[in-house]
């Protein structure tokens, strides 16, 4: 296929203007994450976790021999193996199977692999009628759809859509109640189970030890499938094996829970060849109430490539739960049709281009926002976030980017170009600026729904020596502050706060690189060599520090320093990086710490404030109540939780300039969150949200004030006799 970015963003506009999405989306992707959520929250989800990824991988580790295991215990029972390299080979399979059976009716239960193959054009190629059994998949059939999540595939259709649906297919009027609907389904499809000539699902899992198909299914669809036709066919990528029983069970833990929040789904089928007795005399009889053939189709398709890669084999583990995708901010804007291909949702973009080339998702992973949420769900710990980062570095490769974004992002990249940059930005915003921020009109749409942050007149790095100057005579510890270059232009009041915390917390505080940029733009824009040239760049500034610590009160820019430049960075790079990486701690974690050694104390400021979790912090760092506490022991502040406090507000670096209708949408049910708890301010610690936020509520003419954290530690903190100066 060929990357095409007027087709995208046509499906983008039609995501967008469709209000039945939007509703669709919503009541699902919410029940479905708070069930999540309070089945996970009864369990050991940490240790079970971590126990399911170490078998998952170990799995991928062995996958040649356990394709070999299997293969031979699956035909010690009477299955027939075969192994696909590629999809054709697959239908190719499949499609002689259905001739040498003289097959016209194919009953399916639902499929990715079969989806990903594009089985069922291919069989009504061959004149072979197909038919869905599923629910979600037999609605997309009849829409003459696509699945659009992993385990719900009609996820973005409505009960007044379906009901639609059936009732053009009846013939009569179906009203929008599910259990009506579900009635349709079963009376129409139980003539198809019973006259079909062949069942085809996919599987869950090959466990080799036995040469068992595990299914794991909620309708029963797949047991009827599975026993009725004379013929089971099964097409299950080659990722699905595991060694043994206990492995499939370990899976089954976490399974439908991290889906449908299920302890377990209504059936859960393990087939081990056809269907057999010996009641007569003990001997051996294939074939009684059940098929008296079964094949499985071992599909390769990319995954042997996959695992040869060092860092995409672990996406291997996955176990297609879906839940990345139902907490993905931005999927719950723009559904899966948008957000990913043939596979939707967060591990759709990390899959997609071994199954179907990078052009398959080279647009559609402008989507992702980097906010790591998917990760903290994942059941076998894949590093999503940072794998789309690496499909969005192969894609701008690819189709590039556009010229502004790229000089840009080339002027942002050295000291020189920044300072550029923002004089030209400065001197602009002229008479516009007030209050921190700036609204030109000239710029027109990028302004309508978020106000521009201002940038300062005197940057935090002209203030280097006032801060070294004030820092305490008999420190606990030296820290190099690495302010941003957000919070040194934008927001250079929030880095001095910072700073003065840090050293009424007992620190020594010396600005360092304080002018300069880490890369994190040209690393989320998929701009690698920009990355990898300003990576280096800080590498060798901050080797050179003399400190206890490295600091930033950028959660994100302390992230990229000490995770992120680890990945893209080779072997002699890695290992400086590596040291580095050891000095680094974020602002909000050293302040807590200090405080805690300290136990210092401000004054009460008597203000309500909620908390909002900046991405990184949380999904990355698990940073959440450390600041809560500072902020009430240390300023005496009610804290007000808003709901979704750890949920993106939307800003995903240039995605908030890329993409402003989505992340507007995101923004939107920030500020409603953050409203509804009548705070008087809104308090993170990371730069880019803080001016999203702020941007946003004055576009929309709110008067609730946004604050860095230490904004308001250093308000509580500093000596009265300067307060309000
Ligand atoms: S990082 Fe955030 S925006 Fe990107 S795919 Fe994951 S959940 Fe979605
Ligand atoms: S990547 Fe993880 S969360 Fe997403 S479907 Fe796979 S196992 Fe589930």
């Amino acid at each position: 296929m060929t990357a095409s970015k007027t087709k995208f963003q046509q499906r983008l506009n039609r995501a967008l203007g469709s209000k039945r999405l939007a509703t669709a989306l919503d009541r699902a992707l919410t029940t479905l994450g708070d069930r999540r959520d309070a089945a996970m929250a009864q369990l050991d989800w940490p240790s079970l976790r971590h126990d399911l990824a170490e078998r998952r991988g170990a799995a991928v580790e062995h996958m040649p021999e356990l394709i070999e295991r299997f293969t031979r215990e699956a035909e010690a029972v009477g299955t027939r193996v075969y192994r696909a390299p590629d999809a054709a080979e697959a239908l190719r399979v499949v499609a002689g199977l259905c001739r040498a059976k003289g097959a016209k009716l194919v009953v399916k239960s639902k499929s990715m692999a079969t989806e990903e193959i594009h089985l069922n054009q291919h069989l009504e190629g061959e004149g072979v009628r197909v038919v869905e059994t599923d629910l979600g998949e037999w609605i997309i059939q009849l829409a003459r759809d696509r699945p659009s999540h992993l385990i719900a595939p009609a996820i973005h259709k409505t009960r007044e859509e379906v009901a639609e649906l059936f009732s053009k297919e009846t013939g009569r009027k179906i009203p929008p109640d599910n259990a009506e609907l579900v009635k349709v389904a079963r009376e129409r499809l139980r003539e198809a189970f019973l006259n079909a000539d062949i069942g085809i699902t996919g599987g869950n899992a090959l466990i080799a030890e036995t040469g068992t198909l595990m299914l794991v299914t909620n309708e029963g669809n797949a047991d009827l499938a599975t026993s009725l036709p004379a013929v089971h066919i099964a097409i299950v990528g080659i990722d699905k094996l595991v060694p043994t029983m206990e492995d499939a069970v370990a899976m089954l833990k976490l399974l439908p829970r991290s889906g449908t929040g299920q302890k377990i789904t209504s059936y859960v089928q393990f087939i081990t060849g056809p269907s057999r007795s010996a009641d007569i005399e003990q001997t051996l009889t294939i074939g009684v109430h059940g098929p008296k053939e079964m094949h499985v189709v071992l599909l390769d398709n990319g995954r042997t490539a996959m695992r040869e890669d060092p860092a995409f084999r672990d996406a291997l583990r996955c176990i297609r739960c879906g839940a990345c995708s139902t907490v993905c901010p931005s999927y719950r804007v723009v559904g899966g049709h948008v957000f990913g291909h043939v596979y939707t949702g967060p591990i759709g973009l990390v899959l997609s281009p071994w199954h179907h080339g990078i052009d398959s998702v080279a647009y559609e992973q402008n989507m992702c926002l980097g906010c790591n949420a998917c990760d903290t769900v994942c059941p076998v710990e894949i590093p999503l976030a940072a794998l789309i980062n690496d499909v969005r570095a192969k894609a701008v490769e690819r189709i590039g980017m556009s010229t502004a974004k790229r000089v840009a992002l080339g002027m942002w990249s050295t000291r020189e170009g920044l300072d550029r940059l923002f004089s030209w930005a400065h001197l602009l915003q002229g008479p516009f600026a007030r209050n921190g921020v700036v609204r030109p009109p000239f710029l027109g749409e990028l302004v309508a729904e978020k106000s521009l942050p201002r940038v300062a007149d005197r940057p935090l790095h002209y203030r280097a020596r006032e801060i070294a100057d004030a820092n305490p005579p008999a420190a606990k510890m030296r820290i190099a502050f690495f302010p941003s270059c957000l919070i040194d232009r934008l927001l250079p009041d929030a880095g001095y706060a910072a700073a003065r915390v840090l050293q009424s917390l007992g620190a020594e505080v010396h600005l360092t690189y304080a002018d300069s940029c880490c890369g994190l733009p040209q690393l989320n824009s998929g701009d690698r060599v920009h990355a990898i040239a300003m990576a280096q760049r800080a590498i060798e500034r901050l080797e050179g520090v003399d400190a206890d610590w490295i600091t930033s009160p950028s959660a994100s820019c302390a992230i990229t320093i000490s995770d992120d430049y680890l990945r893209i960075l080779d072997a002699p790079w890695r290992a400086r990086a590596q040291r580095v990486s050891r000095h680094i701690k974020p602002f909000t974690r050293l302040a807590d710490e200090l405080q805690r050694a300290s136990g210092a104390r401000g004054r009460r400021l008597g203000l309500r404030v909620t908390y909002h979790d900046a991405c990184q912090s949380q999904n990355v760092l698990g940073i959440h109540d450390e600041p809560r506490r500072l902020l009430r022991e240390v300023a005496g502040v009610e804290v007000s939780e808003m709901a979704e406090s750890a949920v993106c507000c939307g800003f995903g670096g240039t995605f908030s300039f890329d993409y402003p209708e989505v992340a507007t949408r995101i923004l939107d049910r920030k500020l409603a969150n953050a409203q509804a708890t009548a705070a008087d301010l809104i308090v993170a610690d990371n730069p880019g949200c803080l001016t999203h936020i702020r941007g946003g509520l004055d576009a929309r003419g709110k008067r609730t004030r946004v604050a860095h954290l230490a904004e308001v530690l250093w308000e509580s903190l500093r000596p009265e006799s300067v307060a309000g100066t």
